[in-house]
């Protein structure tokens, strides 16, 4: 059954949260009695799950070509968030897919694909349910497709607690049917270029359900067990106001630092690797506060809510113009100088394709100021000026 995006309840224990009731059991429940809030970028990630599920429909076959003219002719003019470089990222998501839809037909002709399908998990976690974007099932591989429109944080299908719910949601409904030795999750992220998946046979994600989740769920469930934070607490909706988060960070203040006058460079890089979440958790507080403080009239003390700064504006440009060029103004002396818009702004504009082909002769990305990152970052490490002018000197 096909479930409306804008219709999607969300369970308590959801799928997309589960990464961290699974490291920190007891932010389920303390979160729950607060409000969902959403963002431009969920609406945004709706949207582009709407335009999806017009294209596959009709790629699979479900829905005729003037249907598919009609209803994104409809989404064009009725969504806000529609673009033609969206319709380009959706389009490139759905070659991935239908590359995978293409495969599993060659192996196996009457393969089963299904689009937006309700996945009940609740075998493992109380009430638990979520939506699979796209399913394929043949010779005995289920595959998960999952659509991430976002483009702020890379999501690896590896270890995805997610991706295994889901899994284990379309498992549980298709095995009765179907064989099934092994489950494959894949995540789709068009804006960053990024396609990975993960195999479980569907002996280790059964384990996996049964021995990882389902104690943990259940501990959420009753909101048991210890408060761990971690960057996990990244979208909590307690995190400006957990305790558990805030002695975590206050730690940081406590930290008994050596004798000599100076830092070591291993107490920089322990103070580096907090520095991070650190100011996360002050930029939570501030606006925590702040909404707090103007919605509903809360006090902090040594605080007090005013009026921010603000600069001057016309009330009419219109008319301004107008005026000057009356009284003979030059309209150099006037108006600013044509600029062209941002890359990102243009790119949306024309589409990525049009854009790609007509401008990519008159685009350069100059390589990027140099910054500190983790190891774990995937990028290559630069070398310091110092060495590479040894290394110079070496070679002389
Ligand atoms: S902010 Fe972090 S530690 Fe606190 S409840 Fe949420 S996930 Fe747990």
């Amino acid at each position: 059954m096909t479930v409306p995006h804008s219709e999607r309840a969300h369970a308590k224990l959801s799928a997309s949260g589960s990464s961290r009731w699974m490291a920190c059991t007891p932010s389920a429940a303390l979160e729950s009695d607060k409000p969902d809030t959403s963002s431009i970028f969920a609406e945004e990630g709706t949207a582009a799950h709407e335009l999806s599920e017009i294209f596959l429909l009709h790629e699979i076959g479900d829905i005729s070509k003037r249907a598919r003219s009609i209803r994104l002719n409809k989404f064009k003019r009725t969504n806000e968030h529609y673009s033609q470089a969206m319709e380009d990222y959706v389009q490139s998501y759905v070659d991935v897919v239908m590359e995978r839809v293409n495969e599993a037909r060659a192996s196996t002709p009457d393969a089963l694909v299904l689009i937006e399908q309700r996945l009940d998990f609740s075998e493992w976690v109380p009430e638990g349910f979520g939506t699979g974007d796209v399913l394929i099932l043949a010779d005995g591989q289920l595959e998960v497709v999952d659509l991430k429109y976002g483009k702020g944080v890379p999501v690896d299908a590896e270890n995805n607690s997610q991706m295994r719910l889901y899994g284990l949601g379309a498992y549980d409904r298709y095995s009765m049917l179907y064989d099934i030795d092994r489950v494959r999750m894949t995540i789709v992220q068009p804006r960053l270029d990024s396609i990975s998946s993960e195999t479980l046979s569907a002996v280790d994600l059964l384990a996996w359900g049964e021995n990882e989740v389902k104690p943990k769920a259940e501990m959420a469930w009753n909101g048991e067990g210890e408060f761990v934070p971690g960057s996990h607490c990244r979208f909590c909706k307690v995190a400006p106001v957990c305790r558990a988060r805030a002695e975590e960070n206050l730690k940081m203040a406590e930290y008994d630092f050596a004798d000599p006058p100076t830092l070591s460079h291993d107490e920089i890089a322990r103070i580096l690797e907090q520095a991070d979440e650190l100011q996360k958790w002050a930029k939570d507080i501030a606006e925590y506060a702040l909404e707090q403080a103007e919605k509903h009239g809360a006090k902090f003390d040594g605080w007090k809510l005013v009026e921010g700064r603000s600069n001057r504006k016309y009330t009419n440009p219109e008319a301004v113009a107008e005026l000057l060029l009356e009284q003979e103004y030059e309209p150099a002396a006037i108006f600013k100088p044509q600029e062209l818009k941002t890359i990102t702004a243009l790119e949306k504009e024309l589409g990525k394709k049009v854009f790609a082909e007509v401008l990519a002769d008159l685009i350069e990305k100059p390589p990027g100021k140099p910054t500190l990152v983790p190891v774990s970052d995937k990028r290559p490490e630069l070398q310091s000026r110092e060495s590479a002018e040894d290394d110079f000197a070496d070679s002389l």
